[in-house]
């Protein structure tokens, strides 16, 4: 099992302690663009099929409705059926997300790669391995206190951005988990997802350090671990996010740290 040093030293924050910036206190929180999603525009010219959702608006509500009180028992399998945007065409396997179905973190990424693809569980590749080691730093693992997902339970072809009309399709599964679970406290991973959930379009720059909402749950922006792994110095950015976002469950009111051991924050 990984000591922390070891989870310290993947997050790529050892051995030198650098003195953390303050944290920014939490700014007003901006009211959730639950149905908006912001262009992913310039990718869209890549390759792959995206059929734009065929249905009516009322088809598209009563699809809504009827996913909005599926039950854990008929998630996946609905899920596994779904046939409202392209993708289902493409994809081996679906990916409707992992975890503990009564979780206090909920981490939200863009949407399966071939890895996940092929296993039908999201952030099993390379990243995913970064994220167990982020969730460890946590003190908390996949299975145990969070919840895993992406905001497109399939796999766009040559791992293209979401299209947004697919996200838009895909929303009422993860509104739908995100009901089931109530989660404390929602982790964007990455841009792509976090302007898919704020519905903004706008850099994680500008979007990291501040808490944000996604249907009343607090929601905190973080980098994707795949670009982490391209840019190992925004480690500890990632970290210092995570930081804030267990401060954000702790200062909402019950024990944020599941296990109860000590922070981990290099530079408390
Ligand atoms: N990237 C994601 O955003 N999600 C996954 O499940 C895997 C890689």
């Amino acid at each position: 099992m990984a000591t922390r040093d070891d989870v310290l030293q993947e997050l790529g924050l050892t051995p030198v302690w650098r003195k953390r910036t303050p944290v920014l206190p939490p700014l007003p929180v901006r009211p959730a663009a639950a149905n908006a999603v912001a262009g992913e525009a310039a990718s869209a010219a890549s390759a792959g099929i995206v059929d734009e959702p065929s249905t009516s608006h009322a088809a598209d509500d009563d699809r809504a409705a009827r996913i909005a009180r599926l039950e854990w028992a008929d998630f996946a399998a609905d899920v596994d059926a779904c046939t409202a945007c392209g993708l289902a065409r493409t994809r081996n396997r679906s990916v409707p997300g992992v975890g503990d179905r009564h979780a206090d973190w909920m981490f939200i990424g863009e949407a399966p790669g071939a890895d996940e693809d092929a296993r039908g569980e999201p952030f099993v590749g390379q990243a995913g391995r970064l994220l167990d080691s982020m969730l460890a730093a946590l003190g908390i693992a996949r299975g145990s206190h969070v919840y895993i997902a992406n905001v497109l339970k399939c796999r766009p072809p040559n791992n293209r951005s979401p299209e947004p009309a697919e996200a838009e399709a895909c929303r009422p599964y993860l509104d739908r988990q995100i009901s089931l679970i109530a989660p404390r406290l929602v982790v964007a991973l990455g841009r792509s997802a976090a302007t898919a959930l704020l519905g903004v379009d706008a850099t994680i720059a500008s979007l990291r350090g501040r808490v944000h909402r996604y249907r009343s749950v607090p929601l905190i922006v973080t980098y994707h671990p795949a670009y982490l792994l391209r840019n190992l110095p925004d480690k500890a950015k990632a970290w210092e996010d995570l930081i804030l976002a267990r401060r954000i469950l702790r200062d909402s009111g019950q024990a944020a740290d599941a296990t109860g051991a000590p922070a981990t924050d290099p530079s408390e």
